[in-house]
C-alpha cells in the first residue's frame, strides 16, 4: 500500500523537476523493445566502421524497406521513399510527405557517420627493427595513447593507377590478421610516464605494424617491405604508388558487445555518432510521416564538417532544393518552416571523473536521449543555442509521445566544450536543436552507451517526424 504523502511532498511532486531513469520507468514490454532494438544497432555498427561502410550499411537497410536511389532531376511525389548518396561517404534517406511543404516545412535529422580513427599517410610503407609499418595521421580528436597496444583493423579504398577501385577490409573476421601500434614497456617508461599525457605517445609514433616476414631473396635490401607489397599486389592489384590515391584507416578491431552482467550497456567503436545515425535512419525507415522527412547521415564532422561530404557542403542544400522544386515549392519558404534535430552524442556524467561535470546539468546514463540547447565553449562560443520557443515545441512533442529525455551541457562551464553540425543547419534559417545519446569514454577506441538511451533517441525521432 502506498504511503500517504504529506502536503509538502505532494506539492513538491507537482512542482519540482527530476530526471528519470528510463530503465526504471519502462514497462516490461518496453524493456524488451529496448533490448531488441539494440541488436539491430550492434549489427549496423559492425557493418560500418568507416563512413563509407556506414553509408553502404544504411543504404542496404533502406533498400530492404523499399527505398530507392534518388538522382538530381528525378521526379518526386508524395509517398516516395528515396535515398541520395553523396560520393559513397554520406547519405540522405528521405520520405516525401503529404503535408504542404511551404506551410509545414521539412523535418530533418542530421547525424554524422565519420568517427575518430588513425588514417594512413599517402607515402606510408617502411621497415625497421624487424617490423614493417605504415605511417599515419590521426583523424579527429583522440587521446593518442589510447590507440596503442590494441588490435586494429584496416579499412578503406585504393584507387589504382587505371582508375579502378580496390576495397580493403582486414581484421574484422575471426581468422583475419589484425594490425598494431606499439607502446613502451613500463620498465623503460619512466621518462614517458612523467610527461604530459598528450605527449606520451606522439603523432609520428602512431605507426601501424603490418608485417614481419622477409622476402626470400638475398639480393633485396628491404625484404619485409617487399613481402607486404607482394601480398598487397596479389590481393588488391596495387603497387606502392597506389597509396597516393588511397583512403585507408586503422580502426579498433573489436566488435560491438553488451557490457555488464545485466547487458544494460553497449561497448563499441564509433558510437559517436553512429548511435544517432542509426536511430535517425531507422526512425525515417519505420516512421509513418505526413511530413517530408530527411535523415542526413554526413561525413567529416570530426574534422569540422568541411569538404564535399561534410555538413557545410552545398550538396545538402541542393538536395533540399531539388525536393522543393519537384513539389513546386520555394526552398526559401520551405526552410523557414522546417525544423531540425542535430543529432550528436554528448558526454555522459562519469563518476570516475566527476570534477569536470556539473551534476545538475550533466547527461545521466540511462536517463534518456539528451537535448543540448547550446553547445560551444567559453561563453557558449560557436554554439547554435536554440530558441526557447523551439525547445518548448520539441519538448511538447516528446512529452506527448511519452519519450523519456533529459537536457545537459557538455561538462561544466569552462571545463572544455564541443561543437556539432547544428549551427550549419541553423544558418540555413532552419530551427535546430541538438539531441543525442550520452556517451562514456567518448572518442576512445571503445565507447560506452546505455541501450535505454539508444532506444529513447529513436522514440524521440519518431515523435519529431509525425
Ligand atoms: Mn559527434
Ligand atoms: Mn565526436
Amino acid at each position: 500500500m502506498a504511503e500517504k504523502k504529506s502536503k509538502g511532498q505532494q506539492r513538491l511532486g507537482e512542482l519540482a523537476y527530476e530526471k528519470k531513469n528510463y530503465y526504471e520507468t519502462a514497462s516490461e514490454e518496453e524493456k524488451k523493445e529496448i533490448f531488441s532494438y539494440a541488436e539491430g544497432y550492434k549489427t549496423f555498427l559492425d557493418a560500418g566502421k568507416t563512413e563509407r561502410e556506414a553509408c553502404a550499411a544504411a543504404v542496404a537497410l533502406a533498400k530492404a524497406k523499399g527505398f530507392s536511389e534518388f538522382h538530381f532531376g528525378d521526379p518526386l511525389c508524395a509517398g516516395d521513399k528515396r535515398y541520395f548518396i553523396n560520393r559513397g561517404k554520406s547519405v540522405v534517406i528521405f520520405r516525401v510527405g503529404t503535408k504542404d511543404l511551404e506551410k509545414d516545412g521539412m523535418r530533418l535529422i542530421a547525424a554524422h557517420i565519420d568517427a575518430p580513427r588513425i588514417d594512413i599517410k599517402q607515402v606510408p610503407l617502411y621497415e625497421e627493427g624487424g617490423m614493417c609499418f605504415l605511417k599515419t595521421h590521426y583523424y579527429g580528436g583522440i587521446k593518442k595513447y589510447q590507440w596503442t597496444a590494441i588490435p586494429l583493423a584496416l579499412h578503406g579504398v585504393v584507387v589504382l593507377k587505371d582508375g579502378s577501385k580496390a576495397e580493403i577490409s582486414v581484421g574484422e573476421k575471426a581468422d583475419d590478421p589484425v594490425f598494431y601500434i606499439n607502446d613502451l614497456l613500463p620498465h623503460l617508461g619512466a621518462e614517458q610516464m612523467a610527461g604530459k599525457a598528450g605527449k606520451i605517445v606522439e603523432g609520428e609514433q602512431l605507426n601501424v605494424v603490418v608485417g614481419g616476414l622477409p622476402y626470400p631473396d638475398e639480393e633485396v635490401k628491404e625484404k619485409l617491405k617487399l613481402t607486404v607489397l607482394d601480398i598487397l599486389n596479389l590481393k588488391y592489384g596495387m603497387k606502392e604508388e597506389d597509396f597516393l590515391s588511397a583512403e585507408l584507416s586503422a580502426v579498433p578491431a573489436f566488435p560491438a558487445r553488451d557490457v555488464g552482467f545485466d547487458r544494460a550497456l553497449i561497448g563499441a567503436y564509433g558510437h559517436d555518432d553512429r548511435v544517432c545515425a542509426y536511430s535517425a535512419l531507422t526512425a525515417v525507415l519505420d516512421g509513418e510521416s505526413e511530413h517530408t522527412v530527411l535523415a542526413m547521415l554526413v561525413d567529416k564532422e570530426e574534422i569540422g564538417s568541411e569538404g564535399v561530404t561534410g555538413m557545410q557542403s552545398k550538396i545538402y542544400e541542393d538536395l533540399m532544393e531539388e525536393i522543393c522544386a519537384a513539389a513546386g515549392a520555394s526552398f526559401r519558404r520551405v526552410r523557414f518552416a522546417s525544423k531540425c534535430l542535430s543529432s550528436d552524442v554528448t558526454a555522459a556524467f562519469d563518476p570516475n571523473f566527476a570534477n569536470v561535470y556539473e551534476r545538475m546539468n550533466a547527461a545521466m546514463l540511462s536517463c534518456g536521449t539528451c537535448m543540448s540547447k547550446f553547445t560551444g565553449a567559453r561563453g557558449k562560443s560557436g554554439s547554435n543555442d536554440a530558441n526557447a520557443e523551439f525547445v518548448g515545441e520539441v519538448r511538447a512533442m516528446f512529452d506527448r509521445a511519452g519519450v523519456v529525455w533529459q537536457t545537459a551541457e557538455l561538462g561544466k562551464v569552462d571545463a572544455g566544450g564541443g561543437g556539432t553540425v547544428a549551427k550549419f543547419l541553423a544558418n540555413l534559417n532552419i530551427d535546430t536543436v541538438d539531441l543525442g545519446v550520452p556517451v562514456i569514454s567518448m572518442h576512445s577506441p571503445w565507447e560506452l552507451i546505455s541501450k535505454a538511451d539508444l532506444y529513447s533517441n529513436y522514440k524521440a525521432f519518431l515523435a519529431f517526424i509525425p
